[in-house]
């Protein structure tokens, strides 16, 4: 089941449960240092200083990326189903798929149709999917059989000045693309007569599962790095028990190059990126999920860095050789 693509020590692997994710602590866990804190909380101090890529309109147009991912998370997942004048076609007979493999080339074109960069299909590998949810529901994914996942490109325009908050607005727009991208796969395929649910961050881990549908390779940066745009992609997936034809990557999960290039580590600022040669089992922190032979990023230090800086950062992304983004200040995305 393309566990030949990672060394996995067997002994120590467990499904990771969400509630050891920093996004779900925040909301559920009152040991965390940043529990119920935003990482916007200290922009009206940014502010005061007035300093490039933390302006008003930055700010602006950052949460203003955000806002359909936000609506998308709270909708219930039932309520989304059911959405649409056909109801999901739920009276209709399943569609016949002759040959699962033209169904998989139908699938890509769909996904390209809604805005898919770039698209792979690989069996369910149950040891990706979350144990639990962040409130600590189990997850079952057992009635479906395929993740198609989807990357799209994140939009080169507002980087290159990370950690601005100008750059970091292609962040939040990718995350608006997911959510449209995502759900109207999805919902073509109920059309259809099959189950499909939509995933962004939640259900299970995207990357290796990326890696899987055959979209890239592991990095050092803790990232999927793609030959078409490095680690510049956010990802998302769609479940479904479709008969399609999975990819199938061969070799190593594990970006080769990152045994001799470090500047991903050495470009972030609070070291959260591991120097060592050669990938191991060593864990960095509690946060990481343990078993898996590959450089572990340490996530707690990145997510301080964010808090202090009032949003996200992708430094290391845009110090990635395979990303191709060329450095330059925040005016110049503003053209001012
Ligand atoms: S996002 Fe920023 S803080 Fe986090 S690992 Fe990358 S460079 Fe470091
Ligand atoms: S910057 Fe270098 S070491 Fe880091 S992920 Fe990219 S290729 Fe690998």
């Amino acid at each position: 089941m393309g566990n030949a693509l990672f060394e996995i020590d067997e002994k120590v692997y467990r499904r990771y449960d969400w509630r050891k994710q920093l996004f779900c602590r925040t909301d559920m866990d009152p040991s965390f240092e940043h529990y119920k804190q935003e990482v916007y909380e200290r922009m009206e101090e940014y502010l005061k200083e007035n300093k490039e890529g933390y302006e008003r309109i930055d700010y602006a147009l950052n949460m203003a990326a955000w806002k359909l991912y936000e609506m998308f998370k709270h909708i219930p997942r039932d309520e989304l189903h059911n959405m649409g004048i056909f109801h999901s076609g739920d009276n209709l007979p399943p569609y016949e798929v002759e040959d699962p493999k033209e169904m998989s080339k139908i699938i890509k074109k769909v996904a390209s149709f809604f805005g898919a960069s770039l698209t792979g299909i690989a069996r369910i590998n149950e040891k990706w999917i979350y144990s639990n949810d962040c409130q600590g529901n189990p997850i079952d994914v057992k009635d479906y059989k395929y993740v198609i996942v989807m990357a799209i490109e994140m939009n080169p325009e507002p980087m290159g000045s990370s950690p601005s908050v100008t750059t970091a607005c292609s962040t939040a727009i990718g995350y608006a693309k997911l959510s449209f991208l995502a759900i109207h796969v999805a919902q073509f395929i109920r059309y259809l007569g099959y189950k499909a649910i939509e995933s962004i961050n939640d259900t299970g881990l995207s990357i290796p599962m990326a890696i899987e549908a055959g979209l890239g390779k592991l990095g050092r940066i803790g990232l999927l790095v793609t030959p078409q745009f490095g680690s510049r992609v956010q990802l998302c997936k769609v479940f479904t028990d479709l008969p399609l034809e999975p990819d199938n990557p061969q070799g190593s999960g594990i970006l080769d190059a990152c045994k001799k290039c470090k500047l991903c580590a050495i470009a972030c600022e609070v070291g959260a990126i591991s120097f060592d040669d050669e990938p191991s089992f060593k864990v960095q922190s509690p946060t990481n999920n343990p078993g898996v032979k590959k450089w572990y990023i340490n996530p707690e230090k990145c997510y301080n860095f964010w808090y202090e800086n009032t949003t996200d950062c992708s430094t290391c992304i845009e110090a990635c050789p395979y990303s191709r983004v060329k450095k330059k200040n925040p005016h110049e995305f503003w053209g001012l």
